[in-house]
C-alpha cells in the first residue's frame, strides 16, 4: 500500500521541508508544555553542575517530534549531537565505535530504539551507567574482551513501541517521556510557524480546517499546509481561507477529522466482516494486506484517540462513534451480543 498523506511516519517530499520548519530551540518548539517545563529544570541542573543530563527515553507515534526535540536539547545544551537508529548498528562493535567518537557530554540519539539487537543493548548498559564499554571481539580461540572507559554523554532515545523496550535498557534512562498527540491550539500556533516561515499567506479560518485535519501530528500538519498552499497557488491568489483549504483537503480524500481511505477500510473491516470485533490485529491486517506493524503505529494510535476503536484483551472493537462516523447503525461489537445471548437466561431465573 502506498504511503500515505496523512501518515506520522517521514516521506522523501518532507525532507527539504524537515529541515526548514524544524524548530532550533526549546522556545520554538510548539506544545508538549509538560515535557519542556521537566527538561528545562532538567538542563539547567545539568548545566550549573557542569555534568551531561541525564539519558532520556522519547515515546509516542511518529511524527509527534521526538527526533526535533532530541536536537532542539542539544542546541539549548550547547552540545553535538549524534543521530543514529537502532537497526542501523548490527554489531556490539558498530556500537562502540559510535561510543568512542563521542566528545564530552554529546548526545547520541537512537532512533527505533526498540529495534536494537540483544547483544548490542548490551554494550550500551555500562555505558550508560558508568561510562565504560565493555565488549568481545572476534570469535573462538581469536576472541578478546575490550574494556574501555568513554567520555560522559547523554543517551536520548526514541520509540514507537514503549512496550518494546526490554526493562534493563529502560531502567537506565533517568527521563522517560511520552508525547502525546498535539492539541488544536498547538497544531493551529505550528501551522501559523510554518506558514510564515514559508510565506505562505493564511486566514484564522484557514488555519482552523488545516488543523482539524492534522490528527494532532506535527509531521501530517506540516503536510497538509504545503499540499493546501500549492492548491492555493494554483487554484486562488495564494490566499488559503476556510473554502479553500477544506476543498483541498476534500479533494485529497482527507475527512473533516483527518481520516483517509486507509482509516475508514480499517473501521469498515471491523465492522463490516468482523461485526465490530472484538478481532485479532492480525486478522485485521491479512484482511486489507497491509502490515500488523503499520496499522499499530500509524493508523491505530489516531483512531483510539478519536474514541472510534478501542483495545480489549480479546482484540480490536469498533465503537459506537465508529458506526456514527461511517453513518451505519451500532449494533454493538459481536461480544456484546453473545454474552447477552448466554446471559439473557441467567437473568430470568427466578
Ligand atoms: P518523530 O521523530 O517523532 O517521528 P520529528 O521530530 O521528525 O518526529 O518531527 C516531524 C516534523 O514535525 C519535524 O521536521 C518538525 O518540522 C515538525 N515538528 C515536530 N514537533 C514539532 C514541534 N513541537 N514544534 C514545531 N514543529 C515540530
Amino acid at each position: 500500500m502506498t504511503e500515505r498523506l496523512v501518515s506520522g511516519k517521514p516521506r522523501e517530499e518532507d525532507l527539504p521541508l524537515d529541515s526548514s520548519l524544524r524548530p532550533r530551540k526549546l522556545d520554538e518548539y510548539v506544545g508538549q508544555e509538560k515535557v519542556k517545563e521537566n527538561l528545562r529544570i532538567a538542563m539547567t541542573a545539568a548545566q550549573q553542575r557542569g555534568e551531561p543530563l541525564d539519558h532520556v527515553l522519547l515515546y509516542g507515534p511518529p511524527g509527534l517530534g521526538k527526533t526535533t526535540l532530541a536536537s532542539v536539547i542539544a542546541a539549548e545544551m550547547g552540545v553535538n549531537i549524534k543521530v543514529t537508529s537502532g537497526p542501523a548498528i548490527e554489531r556490539p562493535g558498530d556500537m562502540a565505535a559510535i561510543i568512542t567518537g563521542l566528545r564530552p557530554q554529546d548526545i547520541l540519539f537512537i532512533d527505533e530504539i526498540h529495534r536494537l539487537g540483544r547483544v548490542v543493548e548490551e554494550v550500551l548498559y555500562p555505558a550508560m551507567e558508568d561510562f565504560f564499554l565493555s565488549w568481545v571481539m572476534g570469535k573462538g580461540l581469536g576472541a578478546r574482551s575490550i574494556n574501555l572507559k568513554v567520555p560522559p554523554f547523554t543517551l536520548i532515545g526514541a520509540t514507537t513501541r514503549y512496550a518494546m523496550i526490554s526493562a534493563p535498557l529502560r531502567n537506565r534512562f533517568g527521563m522517560v517521556y511520552r508525547l502525546d498527540f498535539y492539541d488544536q491550539d498547538a497544531i493551529q500556533a505550528l501551522l501559523r510557524r510554518s506558514a510564515a516561515i514559508l510565506g505562505v499567506q493564511v486566514q484564522p479560518d484557514g488555519v482552523e480546517e488545516m488543523a482539524r485535519r492534522a490528527r494532532g501530528t506535527p509531521r501530517v500538519a506540516n503536510r497538509l499546509l504545503k499540499r493546501v498552499r500549492d492548491y492555493a497557488q494554483v487554484m486562488a491568489n495564494g490566499v488559503v481561507t476556510g473554502e479553500l483549504a477544506r476543498d483541498a483537503l476534500s479533494k485529497l480524500g482527507i475527512d473533516p477529522l483527518g481520516l483517509d481511505d486507509v482509516d475508514h477500510l480499517v473501521m469498515r473491516t471491523l465492522v463490516e466482516k468482523f461485526d465490530g470485533g472484538p478481532v485479532g490485529l492480525e486478522t485485521i491486517a491479512a484482511s486489507i494486506s497491509e502490515e500488523a506493524d503499520t496499522i499499530m503505529d500509524v493508523y491505530e494510535p489516531y483512531l483510539m484517540q478519536l474514541g472510534f476503536i478501542s483495545r480489549t484483551p480479546r482484540g480490536r472493537v469498533a465503537t459506537r462513534l465508529a458506526y456514527e462516523h461511517l453513518g451505519l447503525p451500532y449494533k454493538g461489537s459481536a461480544e456484546a451480543a453473545q454474552r447477552t445471548l448466554w446471559e439473557a437466561p441467567e437473568e430470568h431465573t427466578p
